[in-house]
């Protein structure tokens, strides 16, 4: 999240602990007080397995996080808007294999990458996404496309591949997206589902990998996106939180900007990220204190996970 409270320059680096996270911002120094930046991503939520997470791994982790948060700074750096920094580190985390976002992303029960994305600003509060959407390598694009040219809010399945392709989008075929580890992560879960019995209370997924940015502009926009393949061996046609505005994604200059990761059904049932947003506005929490009371609070007695 980014909020109007003071950044100062901080650099910070959550890996294991609950979010792949990384932050960055600069505060006015010196009689001339420049504007402040700020912009921070995300790379999913949830423990990562240390057994599975090699060194070379790990370092792989960072330093694409920390392309993607250097490239979404320098866009505000050069006074460029939180739209378009938000946009161009989506697009460089969802063209890394290593997350849950365009290639690489997580297959749903069909075999299939299914992708979900959406785009808020927080100035006049327009609102872009696509979902289900399975010809396209950078969903982001699309979702911003959705918002700036055309009159909706949201465009699903083909029609939303459709309008991408008649803004002048390549589509691509599915299985270009569609790496051979997600192949056997989704085989793997199958025989888990398949070998429990049906007394099992189900199994929580333990990881999230979705992607997401938050950005706040010299001029004092803000702007969220987020971008996902949703959850392993999901059901064919089901849509997460990541492109429903107000739950996984929400901007608005008067208070935060929010790109959520987690079990999505839980951050759709909380409206969790426009709840993020009206906690500050009406309830007089700081940012963190939303998030938290939201996170641990709401999200958390519901049984729901995530960051
Ligand atoms: N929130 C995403 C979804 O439920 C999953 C994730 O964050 O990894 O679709």
């Amino acid at each position: 999240m980014v909020s109007g409270e003071p950044a100062g320059l901080r650099w910070g680096a959550l890996l294991a602990l609950g979010a792949l996270l990384l932050a960055v911002g600069a505060a006015p120094a010196g009689a001339q007080p420049a504007p402040r930046i700020a912009f921070a991503v995300h790379g999913g939520a949830g423990a990562m397995d240390r057994a599975q997470l090699t060194p070379e791994r790990e370092a792989a982790y960072r330093a694409a996080l920390e392309e993607a948060v250097l490239a979404g700074y320098a866009v505000l750096r050069e006074g460029g808007s939180a739209l378009d920094a938000v946009t161009r580190a989506i697009r460089l985390l969802e063209d890394s294999p290593l997350f849950n976002a365009g290639r690489g992303a997580v297959l749903n029960a069909a075999g299939a990458a299914e992708l979900d994305a959406s785009i808020m600003e927080g100035a006049g509060l327009r609102a872009g996404a696509v979902a289900g959407v399975g010809r396209l390598k950078n969903p982001i694009e699309a979702a911003r496309l959705v918002m700036e040219r055309s009159p909706h809010v949201m465009l699903i399945g083909a029609g939303a591949e459709q309008f991408a392709a008649e803004q002048g989008v390549a589509l691509v075929d599915n299985a270009t997206l569609v790496l051979p580890e997600r192949r056997r992560e989704l085989e793997r879960v199958q025989a888990r589902e398949r070998d429990r019995s049906a007394a099992d209370a189900p199994q929580r997924p333990e990881k999230y990998g979705t992607v997401g940015a938050v950005a706040l502009d010299a001029q004092g926009n803000l702007a969220a996106g987020t971008s996902t393949g949703g959850m392993v061996n999901k059901r064919y046609g089901r849509v997460g939180d990541a492109p429903i505005i107000g739950a996984g994604t929400y901007a608005d200059n008067r208070t935060c900007a929010v790109s959520a990761t987690g079990h999505g059904e839980y951050f759709i049932r909380t409206a969790a990220a426009h709840s993020i947003s009206e906690a500050m506005r009406y309830g007089g929490l700081s940012v963190s204190e939303a998030a938290a009371a939201l996170i641990h609070g709401r999200l958390a007695d519901l049984g729901g996970a995530g960051g």
